[in-house]
């Protein structure tokens, strides 16, 4: 039987088949160049925005199709099976960025910045991580303050994705008291901000193609109504609402590299022969990878029911945090396995596995660790 997940429609069929041929052709080729030089390139942010796959769910107003977050699943999907090395970076700008602009931005903001993201010409980052604050991030110390006509914005940030090339930099900042009720988001534009400076690139054992940054803020300036949502204190609240759909993104990606690795590895397994006959046939092999389909089946039927509920606009933070936590554990225990049925060869770079391999590990750590997954599920039991 063929499973098709419930949010599919025959407009989605009709965008992906060509979606899948631009990623084969046009993007995928790039990818050793871009492991290469640490980041993907702008052109590809262009020909993604002409492919429509850029802030799909944006009302057309500002720039995007309108779409359901079916729309922003189905890109993600077909850009972790084909051209995973520019996935990274393009959830971070348009399945998550902009969409605290959509929710909390005024209407001047959503005019000024996501037609620009929608066509790829713009790219946004989300700065929350800073080198003493991670899962907890009441301990943010990165501040704002108000100076004349001007947030004042002063502090460090690590672990940047898109943190090289973002042109506009969503940053949780302290505004007022300790704790969570003084966090306030505030939009940094880059050009020509003196005070906003990009530190390394940073070097990371996988996601070679998608870049991670230091980033300083020493007296960056930004325009007081570049505050989310118009009064000072809701950035950590506004931070909650929008978790759910980050860590929705994790596990969609996550299902499509499970299903990646299963696929890549029951061919490689048909292939290659050892004692007289292909090593599929042993029943070790054909039992791992039946344990793993069954998985990534049930991870899919899961996720397809997490995406339903987000677009019904009732996907609880609890729920979500057993789709990121339980997908990204599977995805790096699958991708684990289908490189050992790999053999040497898993080992090598040349096989698609061993980057999966490498790629999957940090699915358990952002988004929220897996531990911070569990600690919210457990507060709710
Ligand atoms: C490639 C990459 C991309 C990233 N992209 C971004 C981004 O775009 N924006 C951004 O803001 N951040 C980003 N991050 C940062 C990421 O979200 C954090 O690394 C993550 O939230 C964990 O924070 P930490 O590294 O400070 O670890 P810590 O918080 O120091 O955690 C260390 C360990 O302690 C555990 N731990 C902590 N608290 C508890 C607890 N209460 N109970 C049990 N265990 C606990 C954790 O689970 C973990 O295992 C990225 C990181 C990487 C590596």
């Amino acid at each position: 039987m063929t499973y098709r997940s419930s949010w599919m429609t025959e407009e989605l069929d009709a965008f992906r088949d060509p979606f899948r041929k631009f990623l084969a052709k046009e993007l995928a080729p790039n990818a050793e160049k871009w492991r290469k030089q640490k980041m993907v390139d702008r052109s590809a942010w262009r020909a993604l925005g002409e492919m429509g796959a850029l802030l799909p769910s944006v009302p057309e107003a500002y720039g995007g199709l309108g779409a359901t977050f079916a729309y922003d699943a189905a890109v993600f999907e077909d850009m972790a099976d084909v051209a995973p090395d520019a996935l990274g970076g393009v959830t971070v700008s348009s399945g998550i960025v902009a969409h605290y602009i959509l929710n909390y931005g005024s209407e001047e903001q959503k005019r000024r910045w996501l037609p620009g993201m929608a066509r790829g010409e713009l790219i946004g980052a989300i700065a929350m991580t800073e080198p003493g604050a991670g899962s907890d991030l009441q301990g943010v110390r990165t501040h704002a303050r108000r100076q004349g006509n001007a947030y004042v914005v002063n502090g460090q940030k690590t672990f940047i994705t898109n943190g090289q090339t973002a042109d506009l930099i969503i940053v949780v900042a302290r505004t007022g008291e300790p704790g969570a009720k003084g966090l306030s988001l505030i939009v940094v534009e880059t050009s020509g901000n003196d005070g906003f400076r990009r530190g390394r690139n940073l070097d990371k054992i996988g996601l070679h193609a998608s870049d991670t940054s230091e980033l300083f803020f020493e007296d960056a300036i930004a325009p007081p109504e570049n505050l989310l949502g118009g009064e000072e204190g809701q950035g950590f609240t506004q931070l909650m609402q929008q978790l759910p759909q980050e860590r929705l993104i994790i596990a969609v990606c996550a299902v499509a590299a499970m299903e990646r690795a299963i696929r890549l590895t029951v061919d490689y397994t048909k292939e290659r022969k050892a004692f007289g006959k292909p090593i599929i046939d042993f029943q070790n092999t054909a039992f791992k990878l039946a344990e793993r389909k069954t998985e990534a089946t049930i991870a899919r039927v899961f996720v397809d029911w997490c995406v339903g509920r987000l677009i019904a606009g009732d996907l609880d933070a609890v729920t979500a945090s057993m789709a990121k936590y339980w997908c990204a554990q599977k995805q790096v225990e699958t991708v684990d396995e289908c490189l050992q049925l790999h053999g040497g060869y898993g080992y090598m770079q040349e096989y698609p596995i061993s980057g999966m391999f490498v790629d999957a590990r940090i699915q358990k750590i952002y988004g929220g660790t897996n531990e911070i997954m569990k600690l919210l599920i457990a507060r709710s039991l």
